[in-house]
């Protein structure tokens, strides 16, 4: 089964139109390399329609009540739960995930948008107790301005929503970059907005050349906050674009998270979650588990139990029936792991299973474990973003933390044990963002979402998450 795939234009000013220039970017079908569609590439003066366009869309919604705003979010989600069939299809063929994975992504966004249209009913000041009679001190929140914001193609719905609702939720308004890869997705989250009734020019959605949007974007005066995820290399770029002009940012950056398995630890269990984690969208997750360190006794039967659920993984087409991993999203990735892969061995690595490229068309890679890797591999440092683990072996917690925090990075981490005191150690310990102790519980709406070090700054979730999006103006007045 496939499904119909539409063109994508671009957004602005609440109209779906071409790119003033007329080019056109061709999009591709990561299961077998084919074109599927044509998507409309923004030029200058697109950008100045969007800016214009948030600018006054600025206006109106930071005019709007938050519970004004909250309905017509809620109404988007709404709209979004109702469409998830149709757009985990579309989400499907453009990135390659399989259905259940899109439609979970989709269902999920439905409930961010919810969480932050509640927040935004509850962004409260204060009121700050006077030295003076007579006088009135508050602290209130208002929103930052028109936002930019710039998303990657590993989750083509759930990259936007975090920004989208955030920004909304607080007043802004905004202009997404989504990605070019997969586009026509999250598309059909900003149609879901329009459609529930947001004003024009609130949100605007372009695509074009990475590089020449941001930098317009970052500099132009009517942007006052940017919100980046992506690599590590181009979050460090635009933050310094974004500190050049004064502009605040939240940089959800990469990682390379490690899975710390005790002795004591359900062995059995351990290695069926995180096999069942590194599977999803092809391990091309930002928090996907990649360092695996097992303790001693636990570590044959830890990888005999991991190696095994990996081989025996079904991997295919999304759209194919009890499919768990389809293809990478592009054919970057698929050069990178080859190459990654190749160094790991030259420099002794175990290849337990895995590998190699499947087939010859779309840019299918076997799930991979690599044992016992010096640290001289590359992939002991730079993040695989594809299904490839390392699992290696430690003798002392000491050691296991010294290790999980050797990298620059500090956005997951993982752990399991069966010990209370283990447990408070690693979760103070390990100078991550994020740590999931025995069981997945990361990336839920209503908890902090972020790293740490050079995995970046500022949080998607939880109650500060909304913070991003505000500032505080402090108001004092007396009687006249
Ligand atoms: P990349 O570094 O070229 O691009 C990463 C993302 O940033 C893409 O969405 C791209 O469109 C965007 N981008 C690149 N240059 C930009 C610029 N100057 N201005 C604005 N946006 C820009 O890498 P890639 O090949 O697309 O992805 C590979 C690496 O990116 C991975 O190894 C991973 O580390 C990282 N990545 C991370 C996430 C995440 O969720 N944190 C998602 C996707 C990719």
């Amino acid at each position: 089964m496939t499904a119909a795939y539409p063109d994508t234009q671009l957004f602005i000013d609440g109209h779906w139109r071409p790119g003033k220039g007329g080019r056109t970017i061709a999009v591709t079908d990561p299961a077998n390399d084919q074109v599927i569609g044509q998507l409309a590439h923004a030029e200058r003066p697109d950008l100045d329609d969007a800016l214009a366009a948030a600018e006054r869309g600025f206006r109106a919604w930071s005019a709007t009540g938050a519970f004004d705003r909250c309905r017509i979010m809620r109404r988007a989600a709404d709209l979004l739960r109702e469409r998830a069939d149709a757009i985990a299809a579309i989400m499907t063929r453009e990135q390659g995930k399989p259905l259940a994975e899109a439609r979970g992504e989709t269902m999920a966004a439905a409930d961010t948008i919810d969480w932050f249209a509640e927040e935004g009913r509850r962004a409260y000041g204060q009121i700050i107790p006077a030295r003076a009679a007579g006088v009135t001190q508050m602290a209130i929140k208002l929103p930052v301005g028109p936002v930019a914001a710039f998303t990657p193609w590993n989750f083509p719905i759930n990259q936007v929503v975090r920004k989208l609702s955030g920004a909304l939720a607080a007043g802004c308004s905004i202009i997404v970059k989504a990605p070019e890869e997969t586009p026509a997705s999250p598309a059909e989250l900003i149609r879901a907005f329009a459609d529930a009734g947001l004003p024009a020019g609130v949100a605007n959605l372009v695509f074009g050349v990475p590089a020449e949007i941001s930098e317009y974007l970052i500099a132009h005066p009517v942007i006052r906050k940017i919100s980046f995820t992506g690599s590590t290399p181009v979050g460090k770029h635009l933050a310094a674009l974004a500190g050049q002009h004064m502009k605040r940012a939240t940089m959800e950056l990469g990682g390379h998270a490690p899975v710390i398995v005790c002795e004591d630890a359900d062995i059995a269990r351990a290695a069926q979650i995180m096999a069942g984690s590194k599977l999803r969208n092809a391990g091309q997750v930002c928090v996907s588990p990649t360092r695996f360190l097992v303790q001693g006794p636990a570590f044959e039967p830890f990888l005999d139990d991991f190696s095994a659920a990996l081989a025996k993984a079904r991997i295919g087409n999304g759209f194919d029936r009890d499919v768990q991993m389809g293809p990478l999203a592009n054919d970057r990735r698929v050069a990178a792991l080859q190459s990654l892969v190749a160094d790991a061995v030259e420099q002794g690595a175990r290849l337990v299973t895995g590998g190699e490229r499947i087939g010859n068309s779309g840019n299918f890679f076997a799930p991979t474990v690599l044992a016992d890797v010096p640290l001289s591999a590359r992939i002991m440092h730079e993040e695989p973003f594809g299904p490839v683990a390392v699992v290696n072996r430690f003798a002392t917690l000491d050691e296991a933390i010294v290790e999980a925090n050797r990298l620059p990075f500090g956005l997951a981490s993982y752990a399991f044990t069966r010990s209370a005191q283990t447990m408070q150690r690693l979760g103070l310990e390990i100078d991550a963002g994020m740590t999931t102790i025995n069981h997945l519980g990361l990336a839920l709406p209503e908890v902090p979402f972020g790293g740490v070090r050079e995995s970046g700054y500022g949080t998607e979730g939880g109650s500060e998450a909304i913070d991003a999006y505000l500032v505080t103006k402090f108001v004092t007045q007396m009687p006249g």
